[in-house]
């Protein structure tokens, strides 16, 4: 490559990196993927390297993110710098960050590294004065952020007050949003018909750059703490380690998981084993953070323009596939609502075959411009859902089809209604809202009736043996004895599984009813709000309207349903057969789905804590697998606390529990000790 030739490349990598920051960072509504990004950041230094003439202070490799739109929120300066973190993506390129180390402190390793799971959210950067929270800005291009303290205050474990902190303080961490409020998130969008998020960070900085704290505040977001600005010196902290322990003593959030480390090859191992969990993290991990644990060599190293020198990112791998989309059918769901599904030419991808992946609703079609015979580049969110990441539209031919809904329902042949940008079935006897319907009553977060497969729906649907949910109450071992080769013994379990849904409660209930609009957060406010099903079949327009996020055209969709005859008749055959229709108290559900283990000493007794985790409808076991939550960590932690690190499970201490028991339920711990 000609010198000529370099400086044409490098300009264009420039150009379409900084346009790339601007939909990151600025819109939070990126049209590249991650990978790609990185990709095209590493052309650029690798060039700049090659033909250092060609090096320039305003280059993206010398630079933090992108600078804030200052319409929105008022701009602060950060009083010390904020950076980013150079990229390592291969065990040889972390041996070459501890050789530039080596070098750099003409010293050999190896080194002694704190090793952090790199939460993919947003870093932000809260400012203390004398122990007062005074704002929390954004990063912005790590001079400049935006200042978001109203919304940083509504996520509730964040401290407002510290006490034995230095006078000027800066806490930096991360804003995330964990994989289960994404998803029932973008779940809420899909079904309004709105713009969905690509991933986790997105959502995240979408939620905290609202204009409207009280939309923050629903959002579900959580934070964690790694870092110091101003205050580092003063606080006469030696090790990473004690810094993460110091800030978890003052009151802040570190859930993110840390552990440490010899040398390259013993991160090589830690980053391995997170690897493999990364799926049972309760958020998004791009990678891993490796930080030299000694404080001093921080100074000795010091920063480039963009990076420290002491840390590297160790990224996991996120591949990427390109294939094209042959098809797309339409499914219905049990809201009648109709969804587009691609049907791919079948790609591998991170072990797996992926020939199907959602398109969400109409909004997300057009954002992405698809169209049948598309070349489109395939990855797996979070390491796990099939997404489109973008279309190849350099690939097209001309061929290409734009996408058609259909004008009937593919189940049932009624014609479809269109609502907004939603299109659904109205035909209430559609078979596919048929099964639907009881699919979503028997999941996990509605009456939780775990041995009622979608097979057999499907049979007892064939068979006649239910026609909706309330059938379900009447089935007899003799009617499942054969069905789907059930022997007496699993459908003795089913039976059993099928009594217990009668007392989930109203909350649950109205959730697995799946009236239009009303997901997990409005089927709680509702229970709420009514306490009763009786008095919820009573409501008034004017009355659904009073309840907590419910707007207008819910409330209208509610209204009708609840009048609708056939729902009504649906509610009396559920109540007939023993199902509770009263609200729970709100705590009693408040940790369910999460594992918690215990180590060392609590300030009061274990077996008391265990009953309330147990009471909020948490487990608790007696040791640390991959499938724990968290660790609760007291005073003089056993061998837990290595096994936790090591497998990179989360921990709190006794105090974070309890704030995430107050965030959970909404009451202060104490109405819970017994
Ligand atoms: P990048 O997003 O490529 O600039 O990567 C650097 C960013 O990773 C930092 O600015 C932080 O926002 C984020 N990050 C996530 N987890 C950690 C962690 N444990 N330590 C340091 N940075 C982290
Ligand atoms: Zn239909």
């Amino acid at each position: 490559m000609t010198l000529e030739e370099a400086r044409r490349r490098i300009n264009e990598l420039r150009d379409l990196i900084r346009y790339h920051n601007y939909r990151y960072y600025v819109l939070d509504a990126p049209e590249i993927s991650d990978a790609e990004y990185d990709r095209l950041l590493r052309e650029l230094k690798e060039l700049e390297e090659r033909f250092p003439e060609l090096k320039s202070p305003d280059s993206p490799t010398e630079q933090v993110g992108a600078k804030p739109l200052e319409a929105t929120f008022r701009p602060i300066r950060h009083p010390s710098r904020m950076y980013s973190l150079d990229n390592a993506f291969t065990l040889e390129e972390v041996r070459a960050f501890e050789e530039r180390i080596e070098r750099a402190l003409g010293r050999k390793g190896p080194f002694v590294y704190t090793v952090e799971h790199k939460v993919d959210g947003l870093s932000v950067n809260l400012y203390y004065e004398e122990g007062v929270l005074v704002w929390g800005a954004t990063r912005g291009d790590g001079e400049t952020g935006e200042e978001v303290t109203q919304n940083l205050l509504t996520i509730p474990t964040i401290p407002r007050r510290l006490k034995g902190v230095p006078e000027r303080l800066e806490v930096r961490g991360e804003v995330y949003m964990p994989i289960e409020a994404f998803l029932r998130l973008n779940e809420e969008l899909e079904e309004k018909g709105e713009k969905i998020f690509k991933n986790p960070r997105n959502a995240a900085a979408g939620s905290l750059r609202q204009k409207d704290p009280r939309i923050t505040a629903r959002r579900g977001l959580r934070a964690t703490f790694y870092a110091l600005g101003l205050g580092l010196e003063e606080s006469g902290l030696k090790t990473q380690l004690d810094l993460l322990r110091w800030l978890r003593e003052k009151g802040f959030p570190v859930e993110h998981g840390f552990a440490r480390a010899e040398g390259a090859e013993g991160v090589e191992r830690i980053y391995q084993g997170w690897l493999k969990e990364r799926r049972s993290l309760p958020f998004e991990a791009d990678g891993v953070v490796v930080k030299l644990d000694e404080l001093s060599l921080w100074r000795e190293l010091g920063y480039t323009a963009r990076a420290p020198r002491f840390a590297i990112a160790y990224k996991f791998p996120a591949e990427e596939k390109e294939t094209r989309l042959l098809e797309v059918v339409f499914q219905v769901g049990r809201t009648g609502r109709v969804t587009p599904v691609g049907i791919l030419e079948p790609v591998f991808i991170e072990g797996s075959e992926v020939s199907r992946v959602t398109l969400h609703n109409e909004s997300y079609i057009e954002e992405l411009d698809v169209r049948i015979g598309d070349w489109v580049l395939v990855h797996k969110a979070g390491g796990v859902i099939p997404e489109v990441q973008r279309v190849l539209k350099e690939k097209r031919t001309g061929e290409e089809r734009p996408i058609r809904w259909p004008e009937t329902c593919p189940e049932c042949g009624h014609r479809l209604v269109k609502e907004g940008k939603v299109h659904r079935c109205p035909n209430p006897l559609c078979p596919a809202k048929r099964f639907e319907a009881i699919r979503h009553y028997a999941s996990r977060k509605a009456m939780d009736i775990g041995g009622l497969g979608e097979k057999l729906i499907e049979k007892l649907l064939e068979k006649g043996l239910v026609k909706d949910v309330a059938d379900l109450y009447r089935l007899k071992e003799e009617d499942l004895v054969g069905l789907e080769r059930m022997g007496k013994k699993s459908a003795g379990n089913l039976l059993r599984q099928i009594e217990e849904s009668r007392s989930r409660g109203l909350e649950r209930l109205l959730y697995a009813l799946g009236l239009p609009g009303v997901g997990e957060v409005l089927a709680r406010n509702l229970a709420a709000h009514f306490g009763t099903m009786d008095r919820l079949l009573e409501a008034t327009l004017e009355e659904l309207l009073q309840v907590e996020e419910v707007g207008e055209l819910t409330a209208r969709g509610i209204y009708e349903t609840l009048q609708d005859p056939a729902f009504r008749d649906l509610v009396r055959r559920l109540k007939e057969a023993g199902v509770e229709m009263e609200a729970k108290e709100r705590g009693e559900e408040a940790l369910k789905g999460l594992t918690f283990v215990i180590t060392g000493e609590l300030s009061r007794p274990r077996e008391e804590v265990k009953a309330l985790l147990r009471r909020l409808g948490a487990k608790v076991t007696d040791s640390v697998s991959r499938k724990t939550s968290y660790l609760v960590v007291g005073e003089a932690p056993g061998s837990k606390l290595e096994k936790a690190r090591a497998l990179g499970v989360p921990t709190l201490t006794e105090e974070e529990l309890y704030r995430l028991i107050e965030e959970r339920t909404g009451k202060r711990q104490e109405t819970f000790a017994s």
